[in-house]
């Protein structure tokens, strides 16, 4: 933990976001300094990681999956995740549905989006389809829809970066709009490049690796 780091990102995010803290290929002794600093939400990208992790710590931590999941992987995470952040597709939440209704559990999730047209290696869903996507996950029985979760444009050019910012809260506002505020809460955008922007524009949650552990 890079403590000075950690400080300014608690500054920053004050109590209008949430940090949760991205430990992909951290030690487990990184990832309790955190937790001893009080902090309980954290991100895993790869299943096999978070089953692991989540098997060696302790047991009220709040795992988001943040990665591309794996249709034959939601099995093993769903008992352990607190959010599966990245659904991207009707036939991943039909996937999630299923499994999640032979477990017993109702699992939160949020919509993926992907708004920088320029980064064509990304995943996630575009905004034309928003409302659709929405309206049909809400219908699944199993699943909580509480959100959105989107990634800024892989550039440095701030304005850029505001700009899909901008354009995730605008569309997060007209889900909260039409869903509900109770239901579709957490708009999760911002990573160390440019947490501080995401924040501006209205992110509800960080998430934040890089920048915390190291210089
Ligand atoms: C790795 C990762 C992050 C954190 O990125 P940093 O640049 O290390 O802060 C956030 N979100 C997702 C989806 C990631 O895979």
């Amino acid at each position: 933990m890079i403590k000075d780091h950690y400080e300014t990102v608690k500054q920053t995010i004050q109590n209008k976001a949430v940090l949760c803290t991205v430990t992909k290929r951290r030690s487990l002794e990184e990832i309790m300094e955190f937790y001893n600093a009080g902090e309980r939400v954290f991100g895993e990208n790869r299943a096999q990681d978070l089953v692991s992790r989540a098997a060696a710590l302790p047991k009220d931590i709040e795992w988001q999956f943040i990665g591309h999941l794996q249709r034959n992987k939601v099995k093993e995470i769903l008992p352990i995740v607190s959010r599966i952040q990245s659904l991207d597709s009707l036939a991943l939440a039909n996937v999630i549905e299923k499994e999640a209704a032979k477990a017993g559990l109702t699992v939160s999730v949020l919509a993926e989006f992907h708004l920088a047209e320029e980064d064509t290696n990304k995943t996630g869903l575009s905004a034309d389809e928003a409302f659709s996507f929405v309206k049909e996950v809400m219908k699944l029985e199993h699943i909580r829809l509480e959100g959105m979760m989107v990634m800024g444009p892989h550039t440095e050019d701030e304005e850029r970066i505001r700009e899909v910012f901008t354009e995730a809260h605008d569309l997060f506002v007209s889900l909260r709009k039409e869903f509900g505020e109770e239901t579709f809460h957490v708009l999760s955008m911002g990573m160390s490049d440019d947490y501080r922007i995401a924040v501006e524009c209205g992110s509800t949650m960080v998430r934040i690796g890089t920048y915390l552990f190291e210089e």
